[in-house]
C-alpha cells in the first residue's frame, strides 16, 4: 500500500517546502522506491494559469497540459515522477468540483459544508493521485502550499488530519519546514517561531514527525536541536538543519548526511534498499568543477520577479553542466532595448542571446531589436515561444520586405499578420483554457540544428500559447527571408510550425514550445545544451 508524506510550512512563506519535497523525493527514489508527488495550493484561482508572473512566478506546464505551480518544476528536476493534471490542486479547483456536484444534485439535498464536503473532496484528490491501475506507488509526497496559521490552509490541514486517521498513523509522515531566524542583536538563532508554528499545527490536531529548520547561512547547534525536539515533541534525529546551500542541486546531500530518508522511512515503517545517489553526486561534482564562464543575455518582461522564468534559468544551468561551463545569465528588461538604445552597447558583452516567452505588447520592440542584433552580429540566438514569434516578425520585416509584419496579438489589423490565431480559434473569448497546452509531436527536418541537437526525427515538447505561425507566409519567409522550418507539428492536411532557424547563421534557433519544462540536471534539454555549446564556441573563436 502507498505511504504518504505531507509537507507543511511554518513561520514564513517561501521557506523552501517545494525544494525540500523534491529533495526528499530524490532521496527516496535513490532507495529504489516508486514515487508520486502532488501540491495542494490554498488560493481560489482554479489553476495558476491566469495569474500574473510578477505575482506568482512561472506557470509550469505538464505533458497533459495542466498549468501548475512552479514547485512542480522542482519535483520534475529532482525526481523522475510523472506529473499530470492530478499533481496540482487548488482551493478554487476543489470548490469548483464541489459546487458542480451540488448543482447536479449529487449531495441528495444535504447542506454542503467545508466539513465534510470540501475535506472529502480534498481527500479524494489525494487518493486519485495514487489510484493508478498501471502504477504501484510506494510513496506519495504531498506538499501543502501556504503557511500553517493561514485561514486558507485550514480545510487542507483538516483533510490531512482525517486522512491520517483513515489510513492509519503508520502510513503517514508529517514533515514541517520552518524558519529559524538569526537575531543579530542577540547573536543567535531563535527557535521560538518554530515552537509557535508547531503549536498551531497541533491545535489543528497534527503532530509533525520531522521538523526541517531553515537557518539561513547558520547551522543549528546540538543544543538548539535538542530544544526544538523537546518543545515540539519529536525525536532528536527528526530535527533537520537546513542551512543555505549552493548550488541548489547539492542540497539533497545535506539531508542525506543527516539521515532524513532513514528517519522518514522509519516513521512510515517502510523497508528500502541502500541508497544509490552516485549519478546525482557525479552531476553535482561536475557542476562544481566547471570553471569556464559564459555570459548569456535573456530578454524578458517579468525580469524583476526572481521566479518568473524559473525553468529557463534552470535549463541553462543544466546546459552549462553538459558543456562543463558556468552560465552567467543576465535577464534584461526588453524595454531597455527600445527607443534610442543601441542594442550593441547592451548586448555585445554576451556570447549568447535568448528571447523568452511572454504575453502582451509591452517590450515587443525591444525584443525585435534584440533578434535583429543577434542575427546581424551572428551571435548564437535561442527564441522561446514569444521569442519565436518575434524572430519571425523580425525576419519578415528586415529580410522579407514586409515592414508592417506583426502578430495579431499586438496589432489585430496589421497588413502582414505573420503570427495570428488559427481560424478555428477566432471568436473564442474566454482567457482561461483557450491555449495550446501540453505535449505535441514535432517532426524534425534532417540536417538542421534542431535535428542535430535532438538526434531524433520525432520529438515531443510542451506548449503554452495562443498564437501560431501563419502558414500563408511560409513560402515568402523561407524563399526570400532565408528562414528554415526545422520542426513542425503534423495536423492532417497542414502543419503547425514549431521550430525555425536561419540557414546563414552559426546558431539561430527559435521554438514555439517551451523546451525548458523538460530539462533536468541529469538530462539537459538538447536545444539548450547546443545553444550553450554554440555560445561557448563563439567565446573561444
Ligand atoms: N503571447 C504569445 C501567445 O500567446 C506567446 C506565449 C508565450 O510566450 N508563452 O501565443
Amino acid at each position: 500500500m502507498t505511504k504518504y508524506i505531507f509537507v507543511t510550512g511554518g513561520v514564513v512563506s517561501s521557506v523552501g517546502k517545494g525544494v525540500l519535497a523534491a529533495c526528499l523525493g530524490l532521496l527516496l527514489e535513490a532507495r529504489g522506491l516508486k514515487l508520486t508527488m502532488m501540491k495542494l495550493d490554498p488560493y481560489i484561482n482554479v489553476d495558476p494559469g491566469t495569474m500574473n508572473p510578477f505575482e506568482h512566478g512561472e506557470v509550469f506546464v505538464t505533458d497533459d497540459g495542466a498549468e501548475t505551480d512552479l514547485d512542480l518544476g522542482h519535483y520534475q528536476r529532482f525526481t523522475s515522477c510523472k506529473l499530470s493534471q492530478k499533481s496540482n490542486v487548488t482551493t478554487g479547483g476543489i470548490y469548483n468540483a464541489v459546487i458542480q456536484k451540488e448543482r447536479r444534485g449529487e449531495y441528495l439535498g444535504k447542506t454542503v459544508q467545508v466539513i465534510p464536503h470540501i475535506t472529502d473532496e480534498i481527500k479524494s484528490r489525494i487518493r486519485m493521485l495514487t489510484a493508478d491501475p498501471e502504477q504501484q506507488y510506494d510513496v506519495a509526497i504531498v506538499e501543502i502550499g501556504g503557511t500553517v496559521g493561514d485561514i486558507e490552509s485550514l480545510p487542507f490541514l483538516e483533510a490531512l488530519r482525517q486522512f491520517r486517521l483513515e489510513i492509519g498513523p503508520k502510513h503517514c509522515c508529517f514533515v514541517h519546514v520552518t524558519l529559524v531566524p538569526y537575531i543579530e542583536a542577540a547573536g543567535e538563532l531563535k527557535t521560538k517561531p518554530t515552537q509557535h508554528s508547531v503549536r498551531a499545527l497541533r491545535d489543528i490536531g497534527i503532530q509533525p514527525n520531522v521538523i526541517v529548520c531553515r537557518t539561513g547561512p547558520h547551522q543549528l547547534s546540538e543544543e538548539q536541536m535538542h530544544k526544538i525536539a523537546m518543545f515540539c515533541d519529536v525525536t532528536g534525529e527528526a530535527i533537520i538543519s537546513a542551512e543555505d546551500i549552493s548550488p541548489l542541486y547539492a542540497i539533497p546531500m545535506n539531508f542525506k548526511k543527516q539521515g532524513l530518508d532513514n528517519t522518514v522511512l522509519d516513521m512510515l515503517h517502510l523497508e528500502a534498499p541502500a541508497s544509490n545517489l552516485q549519478e546525482w553526486t557525479a552531476m553535482v561534482e561536475r557542476m562544481q568543477r566547471a570553471s569556464t564562464e559564459l555570459r548569456i543575455a535573456a530578454i524578458g518582461k517579468y525580469v524583476e520577479h526572481e521566479d518568473a522564468y524559473k525553468s529557463i534559468n534552470e535549463a541553462l544551468l543544466h546546459a552549462g553542466i553538459a558543456n562543463d561551463c558556468k552560465v552567467k545569465l543576465d535577464w534584461i528588461e526588453a524595454e531597455q532595448l527600445e527607443g534610442d538604445a543601441d542594442p550593441a552597447t547592451i548586448l555585445a558583452p554576451y556570447q549568447g542571446i535568448l528571447v523568452g516567452p511572454g504575453f502582451g505588447q509591452r517590450g515587443i520592440d525591444g525584443k525585435i531589436a534584440t533578434v535583429r542584433y543577434a542575427r546581424e552580429s551572428r551571435t548564437p540566438f535561442f527564441g522561446i515561444c514569444l521569442g519565436m514569434q518575434v524572430a519571425v516578425i523580425e525576419i519578415a520585416r528586415h529580410c522579407a520586405e514586409m515592414p508592417e509584419a506583426n502578430s495579431t496579438e499586438f496589432d489585430p489589423e496589421c497588413s502582414d499578420p505573420v503570427i495570428s490565431l488559427l481560424s478555428e480559434q477566432r471568436g473564442i473569448q474566454d482567457m482561461g483554457g483557450t491555449m495550446r497546452l501540453g505535449e505535441y509531436r514535432c517532426d524534425l527536418k534532417p540536417g538542421t540544428h534542431a535535428h542535430v541537437a535532438y538526434g531524433a526525427d520525432v520529438v515531443y515538447e510542451r506548449h503554452r500559447h495562443r498564437y501560431e505561425f501563419n502558414n500563408a507566409y511560409l513560402e515568402r519567409l523561407t524563399r526570400v527571408g532565408g528562414m528554415v522550418v526545422s520542426g513542425a507539428h503534423p495536423k492532417g492536411d497542414y502543419q503547425l510550425v514549431e521550430i525555425i532557424e536561419l540557414a546563414d547563421h552559426p546558431w539561430f534557433c527559435a521554438v514555439q514550445f517551451h523546451p525548458e519544462f523538460k530539462s533536468t540536471p541529469l538530462h539537459p534539454q538538447p536545444l539548450f545544451r547546443d545553444f550553450v555549446k554554440a555560445a561557448l564556441s563563439r567565446s573561444r573563436s
